[in-house]
């Protein structure tokens, strides 16, 4: 039995779906947009799609994040491919991005060294290196398959980042940076929040009891990886900003602030470590 369009909606929304979602999930089964899925709903899905939209209608109402199941998510203006190997990049993430874009345009220098840790699908390095292509790019990642996910991204892209499999500086040793990025794990691993999560790698999204395990790892490593006057920029969880910045003041940063996402929480923080550049 095929299903036409309106037939396939009208599944989702009996299976318990979101207007949103099921709109996102059929438009890339289809290949097409909402308003052509609006216009012809009397279309009728083939037997292959008929049979996948079973499938994505029950992975999705069982929980499974849609950009998973379409194997996309856009960021920054790019599209990226996700797998469950890799966080899903969040639109949060984008004030951290559009923060390094203004250090960058501040500094001015002609090839900035950039690093950005725990880097999973590529979302950060990517889109820096799309918007400041003078930056030289580096990202490091710790898990194999999130790598392959990163690096596939870039070649996608046209975009050139040197990829490195490492748990944070790890495999550094020897390099400085203008400027170091991350959106590390920073979920306490008893926080309810990780009940709604457990389709990504929990190993991008828990850091011990309070959730900056991986920010007191990081900074512990950042002096030996910073150029004078380097900026390092982190994300963190909604109610964490005064816990970093003085963790960024106890480790020796200047200028330490914070920057608000979307939903007006600082955050992001950062601060300048000491010298000229
Ligand atoms: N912002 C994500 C969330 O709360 C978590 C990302 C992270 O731990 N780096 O859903």
């Amino acid at each position: 039995m095929s299903l036409s369009v309106a037939q396939a909606l009208q599944a989702a929304h009996t299976a318990g779906l979101d207007r949103v979602d099921a709109f996102a999930l059929l438009g890339a089964l289809l290949r097409c947009e909402r308003g052509w899925l609006i216009a012809h709903d009397d279309a009728l899905l083939d037997a292959d799609q008929t049979a996948r939209w079973a499938d994505w209608c029950g992975r999705r109402a069982a929980g499974e994040p849609v950009a998973y199941l379409v194997g996309e998510r856009e960021f920054h203006g790019l599209r990226l491919a996700v797998s469950p190997a890799v966080l899903i990049p969040r639109p949060d993430t984008e004030v951290l991005v559009d923060w390094a874009l203004e250090r960058l345009a501040a500094a001015a220098l002609p090839a900035p060294q950039v690093l950005d840790l725990g880097t999973g699908s590529g979302a950060i390095a990517l889109a820096v290196k799309h918007r400041h292509p003078a930056a030289q790019l580096t990202a490091v990642d710790a898990s194999p398959t999130a790598l392959a996910q990163a690096r596939a991204n870039g070649e996608q892209l046209g975009l050139a980042v040197d990829w490195r499999l490492g748990d944070w500086w790890q495999g550094l040793a020897g390099h400085r940076f203008d400027l170091v990025l991350s959106n590390p794990p920073y979920i306490a691993q008893d926080d309810p929040h990780l009940q709604a999560l457990t389709h990504e790698p929990l190993s991008a999204l828990a850091s011990g009891s309070d959730g900056l395990d991986d920010i007191r790892r990081l900074l512990a490593g950042a002096s030996a990886h910073l150029a004078p006057g380097a900026w390092l920029l982190l994300e963190h969880g909604w109610d964490q900003a005064p816990a970093v910045r003085a963790l960024l003041d106890s480790h020796g940063f200047s200028q330490v602030q914070s920057r608000l996402d979307l939903a007006g929480h600082a955050r992001c923080s950062g601060g300048r470590w000491p010298g000229t550049p």
